[in-house]
């Protein structure tokens, strides 16, 4: 029998700083992954949603304040948390990136100058939430929160490779191809240990190969991802063999989310469809069945996060988002999960965007300095005939892509007055994005959310495990408090980001709640407040 004090199952960035924590107060860790590790965290943007006045933000001249970012986040994730881990979350920001940048993750005080989703490979901070947008920058002053970590392209892979290094380097032994099955509780309901099926030898290499694969480019091709997980899964049946893993304090579940798991998606989030698997096959909701099976609680299942970009180009943020009646949706300077959870949510995931020849012109003209790669290729896409509808008139354009043509002017002609005579944008767009829309041809972009190879909506599930907000422990479905033994983390746990994500803030929750649940592991007396 294998035996450590904390045992953690999943090695992404939750789990990674668990093991940390738990390993720094003196405890022997042992981490499984059913994969390689890495996760969803290795295949990220990077993005770690941090503020209150960060090093990073000081050298770059942003001034921002706890309080200001309290102010922010109250607004966007409402009461997931209290109001006392939120500020606890903010008063203790500026020290996670300290901590980080500790383990070697490179941060770049380089702040971007327009607005965009994710900043090109010359820019490493920026606004990656709805903070200037109307509605939002008069409960706070806007400051400039996404820290992405230092690398070129998405790189999330970056802030895990100094997570694991940090892990490993801290003794922490991590168990790979590990897939944990059960847990183990004793006679006093304690959970003390983990059933998991393991490869070893050549079926171990063969499923690493194929798990990496699917992970990436699986991520962007579904039909490979699967031919290459359904093999995966058919070495894990023939050859893992069984292995209990004891925890003589306790485990910590950090899984991942349930994004994979179409079943569990259906039940949950119906509307949610159409997506881009935003995960790796193991966000399969795992990590949540086996604490569910513990007898713990769930929350917020049915939140999911959809995102529908619209910049880079920042030109489109002058766009008009309008449904199928032609009336607008939403502010488009709020952050793409915003826009998509109105698409989703009250438009029946159709959506179009109107811009004029000027608007046009313009964001072709930002295209290359503005984007990665994925992001060029997007806006081109878009930019191109499949998703563009175009005509001298409005009403023409409207009849062509199927937006009520009445609706759709009395929209442009509401939006370009108040922009004319310097009044508030019927939506609420704050002044600096707002552009009449006059000059012919107009184009209307569609931007509905359905399946697609080019222009997909990436989606991730919020919800988790109920966990008690100063421990991490796995609360009981019953109302009768903590699963002895038993903590949670990242997006296998609800965390901050469970009812709103903004860029960077499903990151943050992983590096926050993973270091909680590592410390409280670490001590017998899971009760015990860890702050
Ligand atoms: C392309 C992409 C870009 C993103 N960009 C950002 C961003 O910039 N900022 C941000 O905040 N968020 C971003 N996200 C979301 C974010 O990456 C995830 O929400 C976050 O990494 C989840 O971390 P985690 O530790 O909870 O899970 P993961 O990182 O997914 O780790 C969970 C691990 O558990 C393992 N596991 C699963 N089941 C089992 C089992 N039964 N037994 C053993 N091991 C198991 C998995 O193999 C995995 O390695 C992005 C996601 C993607 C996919």
């Amino acid at each position: 029998m294998v035996e450590a004090d904390v045992v953690v199952v999943g090695f992404g960035a939750a789990g990674a700083c668990a093991a940390i924590e738990a390993a720094g107060a003196g405890a022997q860790v042992i981490v499984l992954d059913r994969f390689g590790g890495g996760g969803s965290t290795a295949l990220s943007g990077g993005v770690v949603y941090a503020g209150g006045g960060t090093d990073v933000q000081r050298e770059a001249g942003v001034s921002d304040s706890p309080e200001g970012m309290y102010e922010y986040l109250r607004r966007e994730v409402g009461d997931v948390v209290s109001a006392e881990t939120l500020r606890r979350f903010c008063d203790t920001s500026a020290d996670m990136v300290r901590w980080l940048g500790g383990l070697g993750v490179p941060f770049e005080a380089s702040l971007c100058p327009y607005k965009t989703s994710y900043p090109s490979n010359r820019h490493y901070l920026y606004y990656s939430g709805s903070e200037a947008a109307g509605g939002f920058r008069d409960a706070a002053p806007p400051a400039a929160r996404g820290h992405r970590v230092r690398g070129r392209g998405t790189s999330g892979g970056v802030l895990f490779r100094y997570l694991a290094r940090a892990v490993r380097e801290r003794g922490v032994r991590v168990l790979t191809q590990a897939h944990a099955v059960g847990l183990v509780t004793d006679d006093g309901g304690r959970v003390v240990g983990v059933d998991c099926r393991r490869l070893t030898g050549a079926p171990a290499f063969a499923h690493r190969v194929l798990s990496r694969f699917a992970a990436k480019p699986g991520l962007y091709l579904p039909p490979l991802r699967r031919a290459l997980h359904a093999r995966a899964e058919a070495l894990e049946r023939r050859y893992g063999r069984p292995v209990r893993v004891r925890a003589r304090r306790g485990v910590v579940l950090a899984a991942g989310g349930f994004i994979a798991n179409r079943e569990m998606v259906h039940e949950h989030a119906p509307a949610y469809r159409g997506g881009l698997t935003l995960g790796t096959p193991g966000d399969d909701g795992a990590g949540i069945a086996l604490g569910v099976q513990a007898g713990a609680a769930t929350a917020e299942l049915g939140t999911v996060s959809a995102w529908r970009f619209i910049t880079p180009p920042s030109a489109f943020l002058g766009a008009l988002l309008v449904d199928t009646q032609g009336r607008r949706v939403c502010d488009e300077s709020r952050y793409g999960a915003a826009l998509g959870h109105a698409l989703v949510t009250e438009c029946g995931g159709r959506g179009w965007l109107l811009a004029d020849a000027a608007l046009v012109r313009d964001a072709r003209r930002q295209l290359r300095a503005q984007t990665v790669w994925f992001q060029w290729a997007q806006a081109r896409y878009l930019l191109g005939s499949s998703r563009r509808t175009s005509a001298n008139t409005l009403d023409e354009v409207a009849a062509r892509a199927g937006v009520d043509p009445e609706g759709l002017r009395a929209t442009v002609e509401a939006h370009n007055a108040a922009a004319r005579d310097g009044r508030p944008d019927p939506a609420g767009k704050p002044s600096e994005f707002v552009r009449p829309l006059e000059e012919p041809p107009f184009s209307l972009l569609d931007i509905s959310i359905r399946p697609s190879t080019w222009y997909p909506c990436p989606m991730l599930t919020l919800g988790g495990l109920a966990v008690a907000e100063d421990t991490g422990a796995v609360l009981r479905a019953d109302g009768g408090g903590p699963i002895p033994g038993l903590h949670a983390a990242g997006r296998t746990a609800v965390g901050l980001c469970s009812r709103s994500y903004v860029s960077g803030l499903s990151l943050a929750d992983c590096v926050f709640a993973g270091r909680r649940a590592g410390l409280a592991s670490a001590r017998l007396d899971t009760n015990e407040n860890v702050f």
